[in-house]
């Protein structure tokens, strides 16, 4: 199974092709914008509490056999956060002092 590479930031629906240098994700690939994350979200996933890391790049050439993006190609599913942003706030308030990983 690979990753899954999400068209979109959760938070303000910014186009995140596969490419994008400034994807970020969390270990349940919840994706994000790097202004997002920093700036909106600092460093909590809003689903799950985690921090983030920079999105690996799926090669776009087939440099061994059967695996580059157009083999295992990118979710077009849309996704969108389902918490308010005072129900974020807090959330942040909660975890967003402790490193990731102690959370
Ligand atoms: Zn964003
Ligand atoms: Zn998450």
């Amino acid at each position: 199974m690979a990753l899954q590479l999400r068209p979109n930031c959760e938070y303000c629906d910014k186009d995140l092709p596969p490419q994008a240098m400034e994807a970020r994700i969390c270990s349940y690939e919840c994706t994000f914008c790097a202004d997002c994350v920093e700036t909106k979200l600092h460093n909590v996933c809003p689903n799950c509490g985690g921090g983030f890391v920079p999105r690996p790049i799926r090669p776009s050439r087939e440099w061994r056999s059967g695996v580059c993006v157009t083999k295992q190609t990118p979710s077009d599913k849309r996704v969108h956060l389902k918490y308010e942003a005072s129900d974020i706030a807090a959330h942040i308030a909660r975890v967003g002092s402790i490193p990731p990983e102690q959370r």
